[in-house]
């Protein structure tokens, strides 16, 4: 059976008889991975979908036991990532990221189309691509199944969001918390809980609700982007069992 799909290259790598495994994230079958005899480093018209950063239509035919890629057309080229190295590296750690958190053959279009979102600011953003990295990951949570509490403290259920009470964000509650029940995780010996000096839900709300596209001319300031980067990177390794950021353990205080 042959099939159609839209997707972005994850990862690839050498196999044998001059083949190579291709790992897709399709829009209409989620990731799957399929061999193929195209070689990337060809000069074909379909060797060009198979490089990095490129959003390609995938000929696809379905075997019994294992995909093929029988051809491939290139739909759009976000080359420019790979021109310069914070852009480069940023996109490296997103595809990681996706490599890892997306099931074989289970479809998440919304992901899919955010993805394709993400390629097109960072190939064009003027600020941090890393920002851009934040915001998706955020975004990504939510459609993941993930997304922490971020209207009442998680333990004890008191609303933090309308009051001007400091809050802190506990990696291992999942969520804000009220400083009483922080206290207590303290106490108790979480060394995974953050008291950021600017406002957590605003910075998460932020990223929730704005386009991608917003945050092509945002940076953090680096304090708090080092907080987020935390935050972010031992909360998606602890729900999601993946970090691409890089910071493990340790809070701030
Ligand atoms: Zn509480």
């Amino acid at each position: 059976m042959n099939i159609n799909a839209e997707g972005i290259v994850l990862r690839q790598r050498k196999i044998a008889g001059n083949r190579r495994m291709i790992v897709l994230f399709t829009k209409q079958y989620g990731k799957l991975s399929a061999g193929t005899s195209i070689n990337e480093r060809g000069r074909s018209k379909a060797a060009l979908a198979l490089r990095p950063f490129t959003y390609a239509e995938y000929d696809i035919f379905k075997g019994r036991e294992a995909y093929n890629i029988n051809s491939a057309t290139v739909l759009c080229s976000y080359y420019s990532i790979g021109e310069d190295i914070n852009r480069y590296m940023t996109a490296a750690s997103f595809l990681e990221y996706l490599e890892k958190v997306l099931d074989e053959e289970m479809a998440m279009p919304a992901l899919f189309n955010l993805s394709l979102d993400f390629l097109k600011s960072v190939s064009q953003t003027k600020g941090s691509a890393e920002t851009l990295l934040y915001a998706f990951i955020v975004k990504s949570l939510r459609m993941l199944g993930v997304m922490p509490e971020m209207n009442c403290c998680v333990n004890c259920g008191k609303e933090l969001e309308a009051i001007n009470e400091p809050r802190s964000f506990s990696v291992s509650s999942g969520g804000i918390i009220c400083e009483d029940c922080a206290q207590i995780e303290r106490q108790g010996g979480s060394s995974l809980i953050y008291k950021p000096s600017f406002s957590i839900i605003d910075v998460f709300k932020y990223f929730e609700s704005k386009p991608l596209a917003t945050f092509e001319k945002v940076d953090l300031k680096p304090e708090d982007a080092r907080t987020v980067r935390g935050i972010l990177s031992n909360y998606t390794e602890r729900y999601l069992d993946v970090n691409v950021l890089g910071i493990t353990k340790g809070s701030e205080e």
